[in-house]
């Protein structure tokens, strides 16, 4: 059974009802989180946090990403690689970082695990390629973010065929395995950005679901209260996102633990 540990990897800070509708204007923290997936086939990381290079690379056209999402990253406290290696995890031991979708605060730190495997979803794939400026920014996208090698290194999930899921992932029925042993599923959780996915890991207590940013608090599927309106400017598609929260609501009530990216 794989074993599932949160970090936190930097913040940044937005007004509450960006999360959900009707929590007021008060700034609060949006930790960003990535998560290291123990399975018997070995480590996987899902997503990587904000990193140095966020920093560094939202200039230019890509300055008002900052002004926007105020970001807050500590060099050792933040630092993945760091809290990676109090569980005896380097970065060449990681199978493949598993990339739920392209906004940078998911994928600011891919250029710290050279040579380290990479999937993402077809649909994200193909919306990000030769992205750049504005348009890129518009997404939340920063290309510079993205290894030189990265075309090398990326694989979609899709490229093995899709599966029917357990029924205890209802209304959840097929997904992608990603490990040989059966405990890791990329699963489609469209709305929130193109390509935009999940992953259903099996645990000891059970299966649970990494919703990356499906939701941005569990009230969002516990009370199915989406975020403010506002929100949608920069997120896919509206109708796909209330699809797929009241998904995780069923899920939910089923029991199945969901992990949520900037959950507090
Ligand atoms: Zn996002």
């Amino acid at each position: 059974m794989a074993e599932i540990h949160a970090f936190k990897v930097g913040y940044c800070t937005h007004p509450a009802c960006m999360a959900v509708k009707g929590a007021g204007l008060r700034p609060r923290p949006f930790p960003s989180r990535a998560y290291l997936l123990m399975t018997q086939s070995g480590p996987y990381l899902w997503d990587t946090g904000y990193s140095e290079h966020f920093s560094e690379e939202a200039r230019g056209i890509y300055t008002p990403y900052r002004w926007v999402t105020p970001v807050h990253y500590q060099h050792d406290a933040d630092c993945l690689e760091t809290q990676l290696a109090r569980f005896g995890v380097w970065p060449r031991d990681i199978r493949a970082i598993l990339i739920s979708h392209f906004h940078a605060d998911h994928v600011s730190g891919l250029r710290d695990y050279p040579g380290v495997p990479m999937m993402a979803s077809r649909f994200a794939l193909d919306a990000i390629r030769k992205l750049q400026g504005l348009a890129a920014l518009r997404r939340a996208f920063i290309p510079a973010l993205l290894p030189k090698d990265f075309e090398e290194r990326i694989q979609a999930f899709e490229s093995t065929p899709a599966r029917d899921l357990p029924a205890a992932l209802h209304p959840f029925k097929q997904g992608w395995p990603i490990d040989a042993g059966g405990e890791l599923w990329a699963v489609a959780l469209p709305g929130h950005a193109e390509g935009h996915m999940g992953a259903f890991v099996q645990t000891e207590s059970g299966w649970q679901l990494l919703a990356a940013d499906a939701a941005w608090a569990p009230e969002a599927y516990r009370e199915l209260r989406g975020p403010a309106e506002l929100s949608f400017l920069i997120q896919h598609s509206r109708k796909e996102y209330y699809k797929t929260l009241a998904k995780l609501h069923a899920l939910d009530g089923n029991g199945i633990k969901i992990h949520l990216s900037h959950e507090m």
